[in-house]
């Protein structure tokens, strides 16, 4: 971090600095301008740096503290060479590999998820979706089939092949959850939930982790460098949208948030416009935003019916709508040099 004192700091507050990064082990190297006195504090003190910022920008003399380095390491461009590739059952994202990832929103019995199963695997989605345990809004909507969910998850696996992605909301769902899916994803509601990162850090599954709505893309990264700390660098990140004023959309998709994202980090990143927009008929146009902007996948919610579904109804693809969007999905990966995963 660099120190910039303020014009006209006397002596005796530039040394006092100097003792407060001496004390905490840290070098130092001082430029003298004409103006201002600005120290640079080299040291290796990870995890400490914030703090002592803070602690600095309080002293008297201290104008301000500018870090040098990124609060993440793991998830930051910085330290890797190329951007990562991450399968979920196999299938790639990342690198000019793109997947549709699609389902319901829920799982809400053995026919409806073999039925969406079926449709996503005809359209050519490879890799299936479905909420086991859903965070709903009102603790009176229904909440998900908990285990009984994954089992028809499972069966829908087996009967088309395809891998599944289902959502965790609490650290005791992590066992049952990692044993049994392609791969984890942690919500929006609980992109901040720091205990929950860290036990899915330690999972040996693949994650993918929704920005939260009231999140800034800063947050975000450091919340997949929670993950990746914990030991699993297999994270995606999937941008759902945020909370702005406007209310003609569910949220509003930041789709600049997503590209300025993959600009800090080597981790691929998909994008939910079914989440985002809140109505299916804006979903196949920010879909293919979202891959023309740069996005490494798609997370598109479809139901058999969706007249009859138990939650988020209104911004499913029925399955021919899908169709006609991965129709598109492949023309638009033809002209950008995509390639786009088939199930198998
Ligand atoms: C979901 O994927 O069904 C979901 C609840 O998404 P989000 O966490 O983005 O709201
Ligand atoms: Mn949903």
């Amino acid at each position: 971090m660099i120190i910039v004192m303020a014009p006209g700091a006397k002596q005796e507050e530039i040394d006092y600095v100097l003792s407060r990064l001496g004390e905490r082990g840290y070098q130092h190297h001082i430029s003298r301008g004409v103006e201002r006195t600005l120290i640079g504090a080299i040291g290796a003190h990870e995890g400490e740096k914030e703090a002592l910022a803070e602690q600095l920008m309080l002293l008297p003399g201290v104008d301000r503290v500018v870090p040098i380095l990124r609060p993440y390491k793991l998830v930051s461009q910085e330290h890797a060479v190329e951007p990562s590739v991450v399968r979920i059952g196999g299938v790639p994202f990342g690198r000019k590999h793109v997947a549709v990832i699609s389902g319901p929103c829920a799982v809400e019995n053995e026919k409806q998820m073999l039925e969406a199963a079926v449709a996503a695997k005809r359209a050519g989605a490879a890799v299936l979706r479905g909420g086991a345990y859903k965070p709903r809004t009102s603790p009176y909507a229904f909440q998900g089939l908990g285990e009984a969910g994954l089992e028809m998850l499972a069966a829908a696996r087996e009967a088309t092949g395809l891998p599944f992605l289902t959502e965790i909301m609490d650290v005791r769902q992590v066992e049952a959850v990692e044993a049994v899916a392609d791969g984890i994803q942690v919500g929006a509601r609980n992109m901040q939930n720091y205990d929950l990162l860290r036990e899915v850090g330690a999972a040996k599954k693949p994650v993918v982790l929704k920005r939260g709505f009231a999140a800034t893309v800063q947050e975000w990264l450091r919340a997949a460098e929670y993950v990746a700390a914990a030991g699993n660098l297999d994270v995606i990140l999937c941008e759902r949208g945020i909370r702005t004023f406007e209310t003609e959309t569910r949220f509003t998709f930041d789709l600049a948030g997503m590209a300025a994202a993959k600009l800090e980090t080597h981790l691929p990143i998909i994008a939910d416009p079914s989440h985002a927009t809140g109505n299916h008929k804006l979903v196949p146009p920010m879909a293919l935003a979202a891959l023309a902007g740069g996005a490494d996948g798609l997370m598109v919610e479809m139901h058999p019916h969706p007249d009859r579904a138990l939650s988020d109804g209104p911004q499913s693809l029925t399955p021919k709508r899908l169709l006609g969007l991965m129709d598109q999905v492949r023309n638009l990966c033809l002209a950008l040099g995509l390639e786009l995963a088939v199930p198998e």
